[in-house]
């Protein structure tokens, strides 16, 4: 590493990795004036060796704060910090035998303060807005960011303001709000936000946080205490995720540093790992190019790591280079699956960009980029609870029961669990074109999901496959997933008071939808009709109608919410309603069908039919 001069009191200068120029942090604390770069810090490590503690750097437990000395920061009073670091390197022998792997360790950085590992750089970069006298900061965000910086500028007490893509995450956005963020979503990519929030820092000048220098300086105590941890061993290869490449050069200048100090003795191979569908840094690395291959629609689950156009791109390919490292990629599914396995296996609960690593590990041990006996430091870098909605797209929904001993022991005599264990690998796979027979049906739902259908279940099974067929005639594994969820879930066995047997849509003179409905109420077929706003409410309001004629069971709704299931043109949307009765009972049903209408007319009978036995 090049040696420095010591100029300024705190021995360190800003130059700039694209052309090398120098700057000072009065003139730029995020990158260079001249072309624009990204910035990295040089410091003098004579100076700063002749000034350690090294007693209380061994003997001290590990924690960010730990590390101050090896920050760029010249006044220690205006530290803000939340106890950042010092999160476990947990050894992970269950995941480890299954893929191969005798010393496999997942870092897990999602048990940092706002649950990710920016809370590391936003412990140097909020304490260096202070040092510079800032009044207010900014930053563009896939969520993460937006987090841990509101967070940080909560407790220094500083207005951030906070710019993400339209569909963050509800959990990070709710986390930037708790904190008391003014939340700006725009109608863009995270690119669109960085640029948006540069301009927006300079015209109202906010210190502008983000993947700039000082965070990356605070990053690199992730390296320093993997070293520790592994009683001051240096693993064979460390895997981190790349979304700006920021966190992957930071980790690989900690390692560097240590072995500058004469604490280790080696360096580790840093494998840089993307999602397959924004492989702008890997991409890069296999084809030799000096910048990031551009995507221009991120789109992947992995939504930390979505960043088409990456600030640290040249540090990220120096890492891999230097290190004699290499990129590898993962395909969304296999990012859920590994999601899962974390979980499942470890006990370790991440958000999707954090499974990345270990979804890349089977083609990394077949590549022999990695052998069976090396010191293998997956870097899982943010929690899970805040994009839920990734788990529960591969977990089934739990069933839900009525509060009887009897349903409880028919859900497990029944084994439905089990579904659960299914993979979620081939979705799109097409299962069949033509409605097959009951006992086919069974055959392949016993070999796609590992689950036997009861006679019962088989049969209701069969009916939703049969209603699903005249709106399409593929079955794919998706499909008849949710199907059978579906009837586990909700298929009571009672029979049914009350059903839409047929109905029939027009639009009025005044351009309003018209239903005319045929219910089947109480063993009595009906004939009603209505208006509504939508084509939807008009058929719900006929058929309460013919409800009301018989003066029986009064109910409203009191939520409608549609989702798409799956993607594409014969989309599967699944409807899910709150139905309440006069007496305030209220129940949630749902149900799944390509025709929006169809999967609305079917949860309202099902949520009406659980709201009459559950009177009786
Ligand atoms: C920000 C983030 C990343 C990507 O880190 P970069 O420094 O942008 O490369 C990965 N995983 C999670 C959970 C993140 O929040
Ligand atoms: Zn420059």
């Amino acid at each position: 590493m090049k040696k420095t001069k010591c100029e300024n009191p705190s021995c360190y200068r800003l130059k700039c990795v694209n052309c090398g120029a120098y700057t000072t942090e009065e003139v730029s604390a995020t990158v260079c004036p001249k072309c624009n770069g990204a910035l990295d810090v040089e410091y003098d490590y004579e100076y700063m060796k002749s000034h350690l503690n090294f007693y209380s750097l061994r003997n001290a437990p590990v924690s960010a704060r730990k590390y101050l000395e090896f920050y760029p920061l010249k006044n220690l009073n205006l530290l803000v910090t939340l106890s950042e670091g010092g999160t476990p390197l947990r050894k992970c022998d269950r995941l480890g035998k299954e893929l191969g792997l005798k010393k496999l360790y997942i870092k897990n950085e999602g048990e940092n303060p706002t649950g990710v590992f920016k809370d590391r750089g936003s412990l140097v970069e909020l304490t260096k807005a202070r040092e510079l006298g800032a009044k207010a900061v900014c930053c563009a965000s896939t969520g993460n960011m937006a987090a841990s910086v509101s967070a940080y500028a909560a407790i220094a007490d500083m207005p951030c303001y906070v710019l993400v893509p339209d569909g963050t995450p509800i959990g990070k956005l709710a986390q930037s709000l708790i904190y008391g963020a003014r939340i700006l979503q725009i109608r863009g990519t995270y690119a669109d936000c960085c640029k948006l929030c540069e301009r927006m820092a300079k015209k109202h000048n906010f210190y502008l946080a983000g993947d700039y220098v000082f965070r990356a300086e605070g990053q690199k105590s992730c390296a320093y205490e993997i070293v520790e941890q592994l009683f001051w061993k240096v693993p064979d290869v460390v895997i981190v995720p790349m979304g700006c490449g920021t966190n992957i050069s930071a980790i690989w200048k900690g390692f560097k540093e240590f072995y500058e100090m004469g604490f280790t003795d080696k360096l580790p191979r840093i494998i840089g790992v993307q999602p397959e569908s924004v492989p702008t840094i890997v991409k890069a690395f296999d084809e030799k190019k000096k910048r990031y291959v551009r995507v221009d629609k991120p789109a992947s689950v992995a939504s930390a790591v979505g960043i088409g156009e990456p600030l640290d791109d040249i540090k990220a390919l120096n890492a891999l280079r230097e290190s004699k490292g290499c990129g590898e990629t993962a395909d969304d599914i296999t990012i859920l699956e590994a999601e899962k396995d974390m979980a499942h296996k470890e006990s370790i609960f991440v958000e999707p960009s954090a499974a990345l690593p270990v979804a890349c590990l089977k083609k990394l041990l077949k590549r022999k980029i990695i052998k069976p006996d090396d010191i293998v430091v997956c870097v899982a870098t943010g929690v899970g609870l805040k994009d839920p909605k990734s788990a529960t797209q591969i977990m089934p929904d739990p069933p839900v029961l009525e509060p009887t001993d009897e349903d409880i022991n028919k859900y497990l005599k029944n084994k439905v669990y089990e579904i659960r264990a299914s993979s979620v690998a081939g979705k799109e796979n097409v299962l069949w074109e033509k409605t097959p027979q009951p006992a086919k049906v069974k055959e392949i739902v016993k070999s796609e999901f590992n689950f036997v259908l009861s006679d019962d279940y088989l049969k209701e099974v069969c009916k939703e496959v049969k209603l699903f067929h005249e709106k399409v005639s593929k079955m794919r594994k998706a499909d008849l997933q949710y199907i059978v969820e579906n009837v586990l879930k909700e298929f009571t066995g009672k029979e049914k008071v009350f059903f839409v047997k047929d109905y029939a849509l027009s639009v009025t003179r005044h351009k309003k939808p018209h239903a005319k409905v045929v219910v089947s109420y109480l063993g009595e077929i009906l004939k009603t009709e209505a208006e509504g706003a939508g084509p939807v409410d008009a058929i719900i309001k006929a058929a309460r109608k013919a409800i009301q004629k018989k003066d029986k069971l009064e109910c409203w709704l009191t939520s409608f919410n549609v989702e798409i299931k799956t993607k594409g043109t014969d989309a599967v949307v699944e409807v899910r309603m709150g139905v309440k009765s006069k007496d305030g009972t209220e129940v949630i049903a749902s149900a799944t069908s390509p025709d929006i209408i169809v999967a609305s007319i079917e949860a309202f009978e099902r949520g009406y039919n659980m709201l009459y036995y559950k009177q009786r």
